[in-house]
């Protein structure tokens, strides 16, 4: 089979009583990107899937909303320059109301051994263009006072990271994919998916059936039981990742920078309000979907969160949730048509860069389907075929 043509496009009516060119599985911020990327070509039925009675409730409505450049991977800074200039513009071009801040991302570690993976990634970075830099502990303690600093070898931080509004964006793309054509079926579950001649043919849903050539899994950790529908073992994994919400604290500025601590995965984000959302250190759970909170990890979370920032012993916890995010084992995302199945597209297994990347995904993925190619980056690293050998890997 040919991978690089594009897809001819016929609409069948044969299979089914609701004839589309394209169906989306599930309406989070990658499937209904993906749905308003391809509405803008204005050749194609194109129908979105969600089993929930609203769009973005899934990992997406968990989001906290992170944008960074600092990944050890080429690939994710790729995507990260394509959707930011999307995401700063969002509000205007998609005339949906969404927030966006530059705050910074700030990566600290104690350990000397990072050192030389921070010199890596800033290498990487440069290649970039993006202006991200090495702070010695001193000029961590100057800028940011309320972070412990006496045991820390440094940092790397860029002012280009910042964050945005998950719902926002997600409702954004709904609204304008609605407004071009696309169809969002809501309460409707992909239950089978209709494959002859290996080439995708339709899905079966929890009301009826639709007929399509391409079948979109974006079904966000949901991916792994939408390819065991077609055949077709996915091996991405739903993680567990619990955030503490608490009130803002005096000391504790509501301009902060994202704080990392790569030593124990301690994160604090911070609102413009002065809210915080902590969490990062369940992050040698097991796979699973269980969204109960296990407080069991409290005592944990508490011990990393103050030994790197002192002033969190004050904190006052108002609640505490869970979201699921989608794992591949080298920790990059899914991009392409599976090698095995025409017709088969995901885009999937975003792990903690899902929504950051979801305007260059849905760009990329129209481009792969109408055009057979993608002219935005090198899509290798992240195509399904990689998955079952060696390839880029994202550590961090
Ligand atoms: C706590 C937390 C914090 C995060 N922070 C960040 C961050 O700071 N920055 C960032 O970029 N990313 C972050 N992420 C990751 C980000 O949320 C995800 O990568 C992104 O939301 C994935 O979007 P999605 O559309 O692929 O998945 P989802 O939002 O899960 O959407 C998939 C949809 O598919 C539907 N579905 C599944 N199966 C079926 C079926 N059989 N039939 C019909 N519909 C189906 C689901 O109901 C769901 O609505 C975070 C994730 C979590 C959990």
């Amino acid at each position: 089979m040919d991978r690089r043509r594009g897809i001819q496009y016929r609409t069948e009516v044969g299979y089914g009583l609701r004839a589309f060119d394209v169906v989306v599985t599930g309406a989070g911020v990658i499937g209904l990107s993906i749905a308003y990327h391809l509405s803008l070509t204005g050749k194609l039925k194109i129908a979105v899937i969600e089993k929930e009675r609203f769009p973005c409730m899934g990992s997406t409505a968990y989001c906290t909303g992170g944008i960074r450049h600092q990944f050890s991977s080429p690939t994710n800074v790729a995507l990260t320059k394509i959707s930011l200039p999307y995401l700063k513009n969002f509000e205007k071009e998609m005339d949906y109301p969404v927030y966006f801040f530059h705050r910074g991302y700030l990566f600290v570690s104690s350990n000397p051994d990072r050192l030389k993976e921070f010199e890596r990634n800033l290498a990487v970075l440069k290649d970039f263009d993006v202006p991200a830099e090495f702070l010695a502990p001193e000029e961590i303690a100057g800028r940011h006072p309320y972070i412990r600093t006496d045991d820390l070898v440094g940092g790397t931080t860029c002012p280009l990271d910042g964050y945005a509004d998950p719902y926002g964006v997600t409702m954004g793309y709904f609204k304008q994919a609605r407004k071009r054509g696309v169809e969002v079926f809501l309460r409707e579950e992909v239950t089978g998916i209709a494959i002859s001649n290996n080439q995708v043919r339709g899905v079966t849903t929890s009301s009826g059936r639709f007929s399509c050539r391409v079948l979109v899994n974006a079904a966000g950790p949901g991916l792994p039981e939408i390819g065991k529908l077609a055949g077709i073992e996915i091996p991405a994994r739903p993680y567990r990742r619990q955030v503490y919400v608490c009130a803002p604290l005096e000391g504790i500025p509501g301009r902060a920078p994202l704080v990392v601590d790569m030593d124990t995965g301690f994160y604090m984000h911070t609102e413009k309000s002065g809210t915080m959302l902590l969490g990062g250190t369940d992050k040698d759970s097991f796979p699973g979907t269980d969204t109960a909170v296990d407080w069991s990890l409290l005592d944990g979370f508490i011990e990393s969160a103050v030994l790197r920032i002192p002033r969190l012993q004050d904190a006052q916890l108002v609640r505490a949730y869970v979201g699921t995010r989608s794992l591949t084992p080298d920790y990059l995302g899914i991009i392409g048509e599976h090698p095995d199945l025409e017709g088969f597209f995901i885009a999937g297994g975003f792990a903690g860069n899902g929504f950051m990347h979801s305007p260059a995904i849905g760009l990329i993925v129209s481009q792969l389907i109408t055009e057979g190619k993608c002219s935005l980056l090198d899509t290798a690293p992240l195509s399904p075929a990689r998955l079952y050998g060696d390839g880029e890997k994202n550590v961090f």
